[in-house]
């Protein structure tokens, strides 16, 4: 299969081919068509299988179908490092490039907190976030909510987990709407991410690959 069988709008299947990407990942395939439906996704997926784009492009897509009337973040992609958070960045913007006013934002710990609090009032439409920064943008910022989120990625659970970022996740449930679609992606399994899995997503579609 390549992507245009995934019934994907012409300007995301342009930024695949701008990135050189012409056949999805098996990852991709498995997650792609099922995250379009808006179910929830629990994905066993390491570092090089192509997860990033296997959240990013039904991501984008989904932001396609139904265009926000005023800008709001209806993304938010949770990421244990800054490090990993400015990479899934560059790898939405690139394969969002041709998807007109589509934009991002960082909420991350380690970078200008000023800085990020004006980008954050812009209320880009996907917000890549470190747990505990993201919590403080939250907390501090009269400008900046996620009341109208749509979508909550959970990028390398059991990285996270082992960061010791459980409390700070539990937290960010509480403050999000419960209403959304959950992708959760972890390298491996056990019992305190199988208790994330429960706390945060429903009647999940398990990808193995
Ligand atoms: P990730 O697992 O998201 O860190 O991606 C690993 C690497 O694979 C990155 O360098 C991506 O740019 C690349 N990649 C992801 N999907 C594809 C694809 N469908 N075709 C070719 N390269 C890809």
């Amino acid at each position: 299969t390549d992507f245009q069988s995934l019934n994907l709008s012409r300007p995301l299947l342009k930024g695949l081919s701008a990135l050189g990407y012409t056949k999805p990942s098996p990852i991709q395939s498995a997650s792609i068509p099922i995250a379009l439906l808006g179910k929830d996704i629990v994905a066993g997926a390491v570092t090089g299988s192509g997860k990033t784009a296997a959240y990013m492009i039904p991501i984008i897509e989904r932001l396609l179908y139904k265009p926000a009337k005023i800008a709001s973040t209806r993304v938010v992609v949770l990421v244990p490092t800054r490090e990993l958070a400015i990479q899934v960045g560059d790898v939405g913007k690139k394969i969002g490039q041709f998807v007109n006013g589509l934009t991002f934002g960082l909420a991350v710990g380690g970078l200008n907190l000023r800085q990020q609090e004006q980008e954050l009032k812009q209320r880009p439409d996907i917000v890549i976030a470190t747990p505990g920064r993201f919590i403080d943008h939250i907390r501090n910022s009269a400008s900046f909510n996620v009341d109208s989120l749509e979508i909550l990625v959970v990028d390398e659970a059991d990285r996270m987990l082992e960061e010791g970022f459980q409390k700070e996740l539990t937290e960010i449930l509480s403050l999000i709407p419960s209403k959304r679609q959950t992708l959760l992606f972890s390298a491996t399994m056990n019992s305190n991410i199988k208790s994330l899995i429960q706390l945060s997503l429903q009647r999940p579609v398990r990808i193995m690959i």
